[in-house]
């Protein structure tokens, strides 16, 4: 109860409760939709599947089924992506987190695949003073008996050996 340091310096009781450890957590179940069903089902057997607008061609991924824009919804049409995007913006991060395989520091970045007119963010795997915006980058994935309905298929993007894509064509995405 009172250690040898609360008697002398009074009883505990009397001390106002500073900090409070809870530990908690909660399970619960989440149901993709129909939309991101498709796009799960679809990663699991290496596709990355869009959906256009048929307002304005707009190519939305991963896509949530309705335009934010426009409030339309895409129904069952899909576009294939390849895996391969550009840079439009990056974070370079010293902060850990059990998700990321990759050694301290490492780069987030917002990708543009091509085709889609929409970012993806994941990370990098190239050195530091390389990483620069417009940069041409492909998606490195996991063995393809470990794919499973998760964006966790793609380890991280890596660089490719192509001219950086002009600004004009992804200023608009930063
Ligand atoms: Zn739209």
């Amino acid at each position: 109860m009172s250690s040898r340091a609360n008697d002398e310096n009074g009883d505990e009781a009397n001390e106002p409760v500073t900090l409070l450890r809870t530990p908690i957590s909660l399970d619960y179940d989440y149901s993709a939709g129909q939309s991101a069903s498709l796009f799960l089902r679809a990663i699991a057997e290496g596709k990355l599947l869009g959906q256009r607008c048929p307002v304005d061609g707009r190519v939305y991924f991963p896509s949530r089924g309705a335009c934010p824009q426009h409030g339309v919804t895409f129904g069952d049409e899909v576009v294939e992506l390849p895996d391969k995007g550009t840079i439009v913006t990056f974070s370079i991060v010293r902060v850990p987190a059990e998700s990321i395989p990759l050694e301290l520091p490492y780069v987030t970045v917002n990708v543009l695949l091509d085709g889609a007119d929409t970012i993806l963010m994941h990370v990098l795997d190239a050195k530091l003073e390389d990483v620069h915006m417009g940069m041409r980058v492909q998606a490195v994935w996991k063995p393809k008996a470990e794919w499973t309905t998760s964006t966790g298929n793609i380890i991280y993007f890596q660089p490719i050996d192509e001219p950086d894509a002009d600004y004009d064509s992804y200023k608009e995405h930063i």
